[in-house]
């Protein structure tokens, strides 16, 4: 086993010699036999890993300094990702024997990086869900505390890094889920800039809200994998190059927004409390904070509940068990649509459906998705009005630490969760989420963690100001 957490750690011990990747491997499976069967981070464990450390070894002795920088990194990759040849289930019963025939963009650009793919991680179906429990093929726990939710969607991915068993995993964030479930697990999560990150290759969601992410133990690991994965590209036309937004500078000292009236009574007195103290550490390292007034921000989680479950039913259209999805066997063709998705969809998914066909409706389009759309646009105009004073938002990343399974079963009350995240998401501007400590549940200490916002295009300030605030004090 080895207590080598980040990536930068292991990629020093890999170039001096001290460690390499075949053990790795082992320590990997060794966290595996340990924790897994309880945790359940996995869909599944790939099988080729000694073979592909092997290889590793191969081009670290051959290349050293000069190899790819993810030379023998093992990664574990959120289950809505295509790896060419493998599952992509998306935690659904509908994909569960779809193989993905091609690779995603972003993981092209990971295998290049010289990663090791260890494994698929669990998440809520389709990644719908803040816990998931949403997922077809049962929950994951949380490593904190097993009576507990990892977060979602990507908790098998968050699960995956806070149990031991790698230093990275990818994860997608529509709403939060990358932010929450590292929120919840102890570590960084990073929702880059809208279009920096291909999308080509991953299942959707909701496509004006997906990004691909990681989910790490430090800043500067989220800023390495970022740098490999964005980037435009010609099979995601909503990809943007780094320089279609005016420089966000880096800066000695910041100011950060605090929307103290969204704050409001929502939030546990002891996250708050955590909160509190992440303030005056800024103030004690000579940044300034300040109130910043966003009453725009309350209107988040109503469009989001809105435009994204629109996306959704027109996005998951194409699984209908003839192009996409196992086959639903019924009396006519028709029969065998309804069969299919009656039988292939769970409960959330299905629900999302109904609620987005509804509000796209002809009757219903103008009253529900186009005021959704307008409160996005006016959201937008209103944080690029804050940022000319303030350099950086911060928000707790989410209300609560990580529930209990079954705390949240009134689809409203999980929905909830999403209060802080989902605005970032309608926008499209960068956040990433910090842990700043933990809280005390049931005689266990939960972590809590901290988001910044950034403006458009300001995915380096985040880095900047993570590496600062936490790895430097880790
Ligand atoms: N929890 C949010 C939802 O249920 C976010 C999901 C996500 O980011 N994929 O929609």
């Amino acid at each position: 086993m080895t207590n080598m957490k980040t990536i930068t750690e292991l990629r020093e011990a890999y170039l001096a010699g001290t460690y390499t990747p075949t053990e790795a491997i082992h320590a990997f499976t060794e966290v595996l036999k340990e924790h897994e069967k309880e945790v359940h981070a996995f869909l599944e464990v790939f099988d080729d890993l000694l073979e592909q450390a092997a290889e590793a070894e191969k081009v670290l002795k051959e290349h050293g300094a000069e190899s790819p920088v993810l030379t023998g990194i093992p990664l574990a990759i959120k289950n809505n990702i295509l790896i060419k040849g493998k599952k992509a289930t998306a935690s659904s019963k509908i994909l569960a024997e779809y193989t993905a025939s091609y690779d995603a963009t972003i993981i092209s650009k990971l295998k290049a990086a010289g990663a090791i793919f260890v494994g698929a991680t669990n998440l809520d179906e389709f990644a719908m869900g803040s816990s998931t429990e949403n997922s077809a093929f049962g929950p994951t726990k949380n490593p904190h505390d097993e009576r507990r939710v990892p977060g979602g969607s990507s908790g098998g991915s968050a699960a995956a890094v806070a149990m031991g068993a790698v230093p990275a995993a990818l994860g997608t964030d529509t709403g939060g889920s990358i932010r929450q479930p590292a929120s919840y697990c102890g570590l960084v999560g990073y929702k880059p800039t809208y279009g920096a990150v291909s999308r080509f290759g991953l299942i959707a969601m909701g496509s004006s809200l997906d990004q691909a992410g990681p989910l790490t133990n430090s800043v500067a690991d989220a800023e390495l994998i970022h740098s490999i994965i964005s980037g435009s590209d010609e099979l995601d036309m909503t990809t943007i190059s780094p320089d279609t937004y005016a420089e966000v500078p880096l800066k000695q000292t910041y100011t950060f927004g605090v929307p103290r009236d969204f704050l409001g009574s929502g939030v546990d007195a002891d996250v708050m409390e955590c909160f509190e103290s992440q303030i005056e550490a800024l103030k004690a390292a000579g940044h300034s904070v300040v109130d910043v007034e966003l009453p725009l921000l309350e209107q988040g989680l109503a469009a989001y509940y809105v435009v994204m479950p629109a996306e959704v039913s027109s996005n998951l259209a194409r699984f209908d068990g003839m192009r996409y999805g196992t086959r639903g066997k019924g009396e006519d063709l028709l029969d065998d649509y309804l069969a299919a998705r009656a039988e292939g969809f769970g409960a959330e998914v299905k629900r999302r459906i109904l609620l987005g066909t509804y509000v796209l409706s002809a009757g219903y389009y103008d009253a529900y998705y186009g005021k959704a759309e307008a409160v996005r646009v006016m959201m937008r105009e209103e944080l690029n009005k804050a940022f000319k004073t303030v350099d950086a938002i911060m928000l707790p990343t989410a209300p609560t630490p990580a529930f209990t399974f079954g705390s949240q079963e009134d689809p409203l009350s999980m929905y909830k969760q999403d209060i802080f995240t989902v605005p970032v998401n309608l926008t499209g501007v960068p956040a990433i989420s910090i842990p700043m400590g933990t809280v005390q549940r049931d005689e266990k200490a939960l972590p809590v963690g901290v988001q910044y916002i950034a403006p458009h295009g300001g995915d380096q300030r985040l880095f900047d100001i993570g590496k600062r605030t936490y790895d430097e004090t880790r």
